[in-house]
C-alpha cells in the first residue's frame, strides 16, 4: 500500500495571519484533501519571546472561520524541546554539530554544512533546484540560552510527525537546503517540497499591509466571506487549467495539482477578491445574507426595517449588488434612517449643475401625482417629464438618484423610488431642492 501522505501548515504565531500564510494552509489543506492524506497543524511556538497566547487564539479562530480543519490534535513545537536537544546532543557525539562560543555569550551548537558536492531537490512547483555545498555556511541549531532554533524544531517535528510533503512559502527555498542536510544527518527521508510562490504587489514586491489589507482578520471585518477568500487564495499560485474561477471547496479538492501550480510571483488583486466575493454573497442563501446584513446595520446603529417597508424586496435588489459586507451600511443607510450622507463627486456631477433645483422640484411634482405609485407609474411619470422638456432620460434620472440616496449607484431608480415610498422620495427632493437653492448642498 502506498504510504499515507501527511502535510502540516506550521506557523509561527508571532502576530497577525497574514494572507500569504494562510494561503499555504489553503494549499496544504487542498492537496492534503485531495489525496485522501492527513493536514497537520504544528504551532511553532520555539520562539517563545515572540510567540503569544492571543496570536495562537487569533490563529486558530482563523483556521476555524476558513473551514481549514485539522487533522489529529494541535501540536505545539515546546513540547518536543527534549527531544529537539537530545538530537542536537546526539550529532554533536557523532561530530556532525560542534560547539562554539558565540560573542561570549555561551556556547551555541552549530550544524556543519558539507564543503563540497552539490545539495539538490525537485520541488513540486519550482522544479529542480540546487545549490553548491560551499555557498552554504554552518548555522546555529541550539543557543547559547539552550533553546533550539527554527531550523532543528521544524525539521525534528516533520520527522517525528511523519510528514511527506512540506508546502510554504517561497521564502524558505534558503532553508530548504540547509533542511535537507539535517535531513541526512538525523538519518530521516527527506520530504518532497513545494514552495508557492510569493504574493507580490502590483510593482512586483512582496504584498505587505502598506500595499493594503495583509492580514485574514482585516478582510473579515470589510465584509468579506471566508469562502470567498479561501477560493481567491487558492488561485494565487494555482489553477484549475479550465476558465473556472468561483469554485466551490468540493471541486477544488477535485481539480488541485501541484502540476498546474506556478512558480511566478502570483500578483493580489483586491479588484478580483472584491469581485469574487461579490458573485459568493449573492449566491449565499437569504437568511445567511440576512443575517450578515443585519448585523452591519446593528452596527453601524441602524434599524434593521427599511423606512417603507417592503424588506424583501428590497433585500432583492441588495443582495446582488452587495460586494462586501462592510459597504452595507454606507450603500444603504438612505432606505433606514432619514439623514444620509452625500458623496461629493455625486453632487457636484449631477447637483451643481445649472437648474437641478428647478428640475427635482418638477420630479417631486410628477411623482407627488400619481394616484398609485408604484416602479413602473413611477417611470411613466419621469419619461413623460422628459418628454415634455424635450430632454434625455438621464438629464431626470441622475439627479434623482443623487437627491434621494446621496449616492451615483444602487438599485434600478424606479425600484428605488417604490422602495422609498411616495412621500419620502417627493419630500427628499423637495428638501434637496430647497437646500440648492441655498447654496447650502
Ligand atoms: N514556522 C515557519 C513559518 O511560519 C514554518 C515554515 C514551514 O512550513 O516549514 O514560516
Amino acid at each position: 500500500m502506498a504510504e499515507r501522505i501527511r502535510v502540516r501548515f506550521a506557523p509561527s504565531p508571532t502576530g497577525k495571519v497574514h494572507i500569504g500564510n494562510i494561503r499555504a494552509a489553503i494549499f496544504n489543506w487542498l492537496f492534503a484533501r485531495h489525496v485522501g492524506g492527513a493536514f497537520l497543524l504544528r504551532v511553532e511556538d520555539t520562539d517563545l519571546e515572540r510567540s503569544t497566547p492571543e496570536a495562537i487564539r487569533a490563529l486558530l479562530d482563523c483556521m476555524r472561520w476558513l473551514r481549514l480543519d485539522w487533522d489529529g490534535e494541535i501540536l505545539y513545537q515546546t513540547s518536543q524541546r527534549a527531544h529537539h536537544l537530545e538530537v542536537a546532543e546526539d550529532l554533536l557525539r557523532r561530530g556532525l554539530a560542534y560547539r562554539e562560543n558565540k560573542g561570549g555569550q555561551g556556547e551555541c551548537v552549530i550544524f556543519r554544512m558539507p564543503r563540497e558536492g552539490v545539495i539538490e531537490f525537485d520541488d513540486l512547483v519550482k522544479g529542480h533546484m540546487k545549490k553548491q555545498a560551499k555557498d552554504t555556511q554552518d548555522f546555529v541549531i541550539v543557543r547559547s540560552d539552550g533553546s533550539p532554533v527554527f531550523h532543528l524544531a521544524n525539521v525534528l517535528d516533520d520527522v517525528t510527525q511523519g510528514v511527506t510533503h512540506i508546502i510554504r512559502g517561497d521564502d524558505h527555498v534558503e532553508n530548504t537546503f540547509k533542511h535537507i542536510m539535517l535531513f541526512r544527518a538525523i538519518g530521516a527521508p527527506v520530504p518532497r517540497y513545494a514552495h508557492l510562490p510569493m504574493i507580490v504587489n502590483n510593482g512586483g514586491k512582496p504584498y505587505s499591509k502598506r500595499d493594503g489589507s495583509a492580514f485574514v482578520g482585516e478582510f473579515r471585518e470589510l465584509g468579506f466571506v471566508p469562502d470567498a477568500l479561501f477560493n481567491y487564495l487558492a488561485l494565487l499560485g494555482w489553477a484549475p487549467g479550465d476558465d473556472r474561477e468561483v469554485m466551490s471547496r468540493a471541486e477544488m479538492v477535485e481539480a488541485f495539482d501541484f502540476a498546474k501550480c506556478k512558480a511566478s510571483p502570483a500578483r493580489f488583486d483586491i479588484k478580483k477578491l472584491t469581485w469574487m466575493n461579490g458573485e459568493y454573497i449573492a449566491r449565499e442563501p437569504r437568511g445567511e445574507f440576512e443575517a450578515a446584513f443585519d448585523a452591519r446595520l446593528r452596527a453601524a446603529g441602524l434599524p434593521t426595517e427599511p423606512l417603507n417597508g417592503h424588506r424583501g424586496a428590497l433585500l432583492d435588489e441588495i443582495q446582488p449588488r452587495t460586494k462586501t459586507y462592510g459597504d452595507v451600511p454606507g450603500n444603504c443607510r438612505w432606505f433606514f434612517a432619514e439623514d444620509y450622507p452625500f458623496d461629493g463627486k455625486a453632487v457636484a456631477k449631477r447637483l451643481h449643475a445649472e437648474g437641478a433645483a428647478e428640475t427635482l422640484e418638477a420630479a417631486a411634482g410628477a411623482l407627488e401625482a400619481l394616484p398609485d405609485f408604484t416602479a413602473a407609474a413611477a417611470e411613466g411619470a419621469v419619461r413623460g417629464l422628459a418628454e415634455a422638456r424635450g430632454v434625455g432620460l438621464g438629464a431626470l434620472v441622475h439627479p434623482i438618484r443623487v437627491a434621494v440616496s446621496g449616492r451615483m449607484e444602487g438599485p434600478g431608480l424606479f425600484e428605488m423610488l417604490w422602495l422609498l415610498g411616495q412621500g419620502r422620495a417627493v419630500g427628499r427632493l423637495r428638501a434637496v431642492a430647497a437646500k440648492l437653492r441655498e447654496g447650502a448642498l
